[in-house]
């Protein structure tokens, strides 16, 4: 009965949203809990929940001209999703990577409305960004790019409307160069953008975050079992933000971290990447914007494989932190095979459904990106609380707000979760948790 419902209710999204498989596939994940959960509960039936939520409030699309260093004129594609805002202002971050369509951003758009829910603040959920790519640009072509994005997103966007945020390939720097344009053509300082630089109203320990959140995060599902990080040999994918910060509490809460990688390959380090050694990679990373192949060259004792992946190095747990469909049922299987236990997810939807079912059916800890990665959007929440509130609060109370939310959304996926004594579904926890806030603030609202 069930998955005759899903099965029709996927038709109809799938048939409204042609060739958008990120989409269609961030959506199935979802129904295939919130579907059967409706049908039970008449509460949530007769309002068009399902379909109203599955559908952008709005979205905008636009051109964006810059020149380069050399006069040269370039096009790109700017967008930005207004999926959900029940809950409060849209909030979601700015992608800018050449594979970015619609496709993409309305899948991270959809998640970030229940992933946003979860974190208990009030966040509404949206996600933009453009098929620019900043690898190899200048500061200055970077900033072109920048101020023309912004000059016309700032149409759209506002502290109590949109609050957009940054994510792949949109740092400090993208962020600031925004931030300077809204501010020139809007002529007011507010919390508009958030991780923002110290200087100018950003909040301590948002760049740690989404990487602290997922470790805290793992640490909760590991204590359900009576087990800890200390002594875990950890594979990690990613060198950006979230896979740095990721590695950072991993070492130190005594995890062995022996894999990174980017988009060009992955480097294994059997020996354990240390404090030091991360240091040597945020530097590369962050302020040469270096490849993480220059890791193996510099130290001992590592390999680089080309087009490689962490998930055939054997481990206790994984950390996907790059991209999305990173694992498939294939490596999925792998890990598994090789001694796995658990899996938090640092990127949004690294883990195909195959690669879901797969972790499901061996009942390891295992938990989805909406929830595991939020500790980066509540910290955006917390940056738009101290700006409203015009305070910076310190680095303490800004880590122990975070691992609080972290620890209240395991609490959430617990109590929508638990299968049995043994075991958590936590994609079930998630889901549903997410889902009743966002639907009784529709329900209360009326059909609009
Ligand atoms: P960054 O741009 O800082 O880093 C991304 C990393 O992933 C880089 O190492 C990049 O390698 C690698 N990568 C990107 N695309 C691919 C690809 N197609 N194949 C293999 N590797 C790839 O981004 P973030 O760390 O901010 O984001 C990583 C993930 O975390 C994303 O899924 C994002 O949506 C998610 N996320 C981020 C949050 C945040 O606060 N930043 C919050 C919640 C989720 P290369 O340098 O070669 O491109």
């Amino acid at each position: 009965m069930s998955s005759k419902l899903i099965n029709a209710f996927m038709a109809g999204v799938e048939s409204r949203n042609p060739n958008e498989p990120e989409f269609h596939q961030a959506v199935e994940e979802w129904a295939e809990v919130i579907v059967p959960f409706v049908a039970k509960n008449k509460k949530y039936q007769g309002h068009g929940l399902l379909e109203r939520m599955t559908e952008p409030d709005r979205t905008f699309q636009w051109r964006v001209t810059w020149t380069d260093d050399k006069n040269k004129v370039h096009v790109n594609r700017g967008y930005r999703v207004q999926f959900n805002n029940a809950i409060g202002p849209y909030k979601g971050g700015l992608r800018f990577h050449p594979s970015v369509n619609l496709s993409i951003l309305k899948f991270l758009g959809f998640e970030q409305i229940y992933k946003n829910s979860l974190t208990t603040l009030p966040m509404g959920g949206g996600k933009g960004g453009s098929d620019f790519d900043p690898k190899g640009k200048s500061d200055m072509e970077v900033m072109r790019f920048c101020q023309a994005f912004m000059s016309e997103m700032q149409k759209w966007i506002g502290q109590d409307t949109d609050v957009p945020a940054g994510d792949i390939g949109v740092g400090g720097r993208e962020i600031g160069y925004m931030f300077g344009q809204y501010k020139k053509l809007r002529a007011e300082h507010t919390g508009v953008l958030t991780g923002k630089g110290r200087p100018y109203g950003g909040s301590l320990i948002r760049p740690e975050a989404t990487g602290y959140g997922c470790v805290y995060f793992m640490q909760e599902m590991l204590k359900t079992k009576g087990d800890s990080i200390d002594g875990k040999i950890c594979v990690v994918s990613g060198s950006g933000n979230v896979a740095q910060y990721t590695a950072e509490k991993l070492i130190e809460l005594g995890g062995k971290v022996v894999t990174m990688s980017d988009s060009s390959g992955m480097i294994y380090d059997k020996a354990g990447i240390d404090a030091k050694k991360l240091k040597w990679i945020m530097n590369l990373k962050n302020v040469k914007r270096g490849r993480i192949k220059e890791y193996a060259d510099k130290h001992k004792g590592v390999k680089y494989v080309a087009k490689g992946q962490p998930w055939t190095v054997k481990c206790d747990l994984a950390f996907p932190s790059a991209t999305q469909n990173e694992i498939d049922a294939k490596e999925a299987k792998l890990l598994v095979k090789n001694g796995c236990i658990g899996v938090g997810e640092g990127a949004n939807m690294p883990t195909t459904n195959g690669g879901i079912a797969v972790f499901q059916k061996a009942k390891i800890l295992y938990s989805p990106g909406k929830a595991s990665n939020a500790g980066g959007v509540a910290t955006s929440g917390l940056e738009m609380s101290q700006n409203s509130l015009r305070m910076n609060w310190s680095r303490e109370e800004v880590d122990e707000k975070l691992h609080g939310i972290m620890v209240s959304i395991h609490e959430t996926c617990l109590e929508h979760g638990r299968v049995n004594k043994n075991y958590v579904d936590y994609v079930k926890g998630a889901n549903i948790g997410g889902f009743v806030k966002v639907a009784d603030a529709m329900i209360a609202q009326g059909i609009i």
